[in-house]
């Protein structure tokens, strides 16, 4: 059972996540764990908050709607 355990801590590509960069309007920009959702300022190599190693960081394309309402406000 300790052997299985040490064979897929090693392998397993569930045990890492990514940072989803988000940019804000009057904020700087911060990083959300795809795994837990946590958000941070900084892209560190593994999450605070789960421990997964990160993988790789990605824009989230859903992001953009914090500039619709405020485009919407605007008008
Ligand atoms: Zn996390």
């Amino acid at each position: 059972m300790s052997l299985f355990r040490s064979l897929s801590d090693s392998t397993d590509p569930g045990d890492s996540t990514v940072w989803l960069k988000e940019e804000h309007l009057f904020d700087p920009v911060t990083y959300r764990c795809r795994s837990c959702g946590k958000r941070f300022r900084e892209a560190a190599v593994v999450c605070p908050n789960c421990k997964k190693t990160v993988s790789g960081i990605r824009t989230d394309p859903a992001w953009v709607d914090e500039m619709v309402v405020i485009e919407e406000i605007d008008d």
